[in-house]
């Protein structure tokens, strides 16, 4: 079921993406975090915008 509301979509996509990815194993963090919780590692990259 597509979501056809403009603001909803946006809201979602806003949970979806605010997440970074570590480089090196790429394990999902949190928006805030610092370094991967898995490896340690400082390379976190923000996830992709992608629809
Ligand atoms: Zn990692």
């Amino acid at each position: 079921m597509p979501i056809t509301d403009p603001v909803k979509l946006q809201v979602a996509l806003d949970h979806v993406f605010k997440v970074k990815i570590c480089r090196r194993c790429g394990a999902k963090n949190p928006w805030n975090a610092i370094r991967c919780r898995r490896c340690r590692s400082y390379d976190l990259r923000p996830k992709r915008y992608r629809k």
